[in-house]
């Protein structure tokens, strides 16, 4: 098939549900009816994956927007060299489903499987690897690139400028409609995990900086609420990929299971917002007692790695208001910058559910991409509590000044005079920009709320 279908005018907003705007929304099918949008369009354009960035980074207010489920082809399996094309569209979740039967994974996954192959080179995701394997971009070996001013297959080697302005880029220098990635072999879809329980962030960070170098994957869940003797409890999961050997016999017919569909969905007429200081207090409560200290356990790669995606559309639970994900990173020698993070979110009272910490390994040459070696922190937060835009505002002075920074696909809030001082090398961005795009096509509601230039 060739050509756009499914046109129609829509709300969209991202998967925290905050300002929604409309847009026309087409889903083209190949690259000359991107590039033809692109001539005649007058109100922006930007592309559309999975829509699971929290803010407002795939929506483009009175433009178009083009989902790239059209580009859903997944190529064959090169077993020799472990790389595979596939569709900008094509959700890692099916990626999965059809490579891990034969022995392969994606390098890197984010928390949910539900995102596209072009909002993960777009965000330049990172897993609970970064440590050891850099993000998403890393284990890209090529990718093609439809610019307004034509379509470009780069690589890191061929034009990296414009490789790594993409990488982290948030579509703002085209639509990735297919790309070739580099895969990893495993011989299980099990994962043997490590757990730990921690009474106190320093020994938590103490422990991950000392021995996370053993694990392929590591990760920490924080109780930012706090304890009354001013603590901050923890649960450390550190895993590898099982080997075939240590899969026991009851388990020998699902060694290689692929992951299924959300078992529950939550429906769209959900009571209120669900997510509130007691229920956070509950579930972290019982979130800290059931993860026990143990070795050697096996879960499954769904389990392990995309716990959220056992409950379909979970985000409704925050109410029709939505909510925030706030994640930063900050250089390795700035721990102290988490620790008065998680102090300020606990004395402020305002509830986070999954606070996520883990640590980044060196980052990508990307311009606009998040990763920096040191530590990162996600949370979420109900929109709603008088003091959170307060106490965000003030995380984001925080960060900025140790050199870090906040993460686009998440964001939905940041002042845009902070933008330059966390990504310092915009110059570099706008450049590439303006080299495929001079005219100034492509935009979004994230570029034009923080002044991204171009
Ligand atoms: C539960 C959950 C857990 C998450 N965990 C992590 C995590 O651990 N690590 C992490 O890094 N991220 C994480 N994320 C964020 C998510 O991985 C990114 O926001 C990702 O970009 C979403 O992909 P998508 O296909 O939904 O893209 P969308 O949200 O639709 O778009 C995101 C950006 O990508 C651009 N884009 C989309 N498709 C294309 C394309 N074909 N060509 C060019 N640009 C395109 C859009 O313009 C937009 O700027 C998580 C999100 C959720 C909801």
């Amino acid at each position: 098939m060739t050509g756009t279908v499914e046109a129609s005018h829509r709300q969209l907003s991202g998967w925290g549900r905050t300002a929604p705007t409309r847009a026309r929304v087409d889903r083209p099918v190949d690259a000359a009816s991107i590039a033809g949008a692109f001539r005649t369009q007058t109100g922006g354009v930007i592309a559309r994956g999975l829509g699971r960035s929290y803010g407002d980074a795939a929506q483009c207010s009175g433009g178009l927007t083009i989902e790239a489920s059209g580009f859903s082809d997944i190529g064959k399996l090169d077993d020799s060299s472990g790389t595979i094309d596939v569709g900008g569209g094509v959700s890692l979740h099916d990626l999965m489903r059809h490579i891990i039967p034969s022995g392969w994974f994606v390098a890197v996954t984010p928390g949910t499987r539900y995102v596209s192959i072009g909002g993960a080179i777009a965000a330049d995701v990172h897993g609970k690897n970064h440590h050891r394997d850099g993000s998403f971009a890393n284990h890209v070996v090529e990718l093609t690139l439809v610019t307004p001013t034509g379509t470009f297959t780069v690589s890191q080697d061929a034009d990296p400028e414009l490789f790594w302005a993409t990488a982290g880029g948030m579509g703002l220098t085209g639509v990735v409609i297919s790309a070739t990635l580099r895969l990893i072999p495993i011989e299980t879809s099990w994962i043997r995990v490590d757990s730990q329980r921690f009474a106190r962030l320093d020994d938590l960070m103490s422990t991950m900086e000392d021995s996370d170098h053993r694990y392929r994957y590591s990760v920490a869940w924080l109780d930012c609420l706090g304890h009354r003797d001013g603590n901050h409890r923890s649960v450390l999961t550190r895993g590898d990929h099982a080997p075939s050997g240590a899969i026991p016999d009851r388990l020998r017919s699902r060694s290689r299971e692929v992951p299924g569909d959300p078992r529950v969905r939550v429906p769209r007429s959900a009571p209120g917002r669900l997510v509130n200081r007691l229920s956070v207090r509950a579930l972290n409560e019982a979130w800290f007692r059931s993860s026990s200290r143990s070795v050697g356990s096996l879960h499954p790669l769904s389990g392990f790695f995309h716990p959220l995606d056992g409950v379909g559309d979970w985000n409704l639970l925050y109410g029709p208001a939505g909510f925030v994900q706030y994640q930063f990173a900050v250089p390795a020698t700035r721990g102290d910058v988490v620790a008065e993070a998680v102090g300020a979110i606990a004395s402020s009272g305002i509830p986070s559910f999954l606070a996520v910490l883990k640590r980044f390994g060196p980052g990508t040459p990307g311009p606009l991409s998040f990763s920096q070696e040191g530590w990162t922190l996600a949370l979420d937060f109900p929109l709603g509590p008088p003091g959170l835009p307060a106490l965000l505002d003030d995380l984001d002075e925080l960060v900025a000044h140790a050199g870090g920074r906040v993460y686009l696909a998440k964001d939905a809030r940041l002042r845009p005079e902070l933008l330059p001082v966390m990504y310092p090398r915009l110059p570099d961005f706008a450049a590439v920009r303006r080299r495929v795009d001079p005219v100034g096509v492509l935009a979004s509601d994230l570029s034009r709320r923080l002044g991204i230039p171009g």
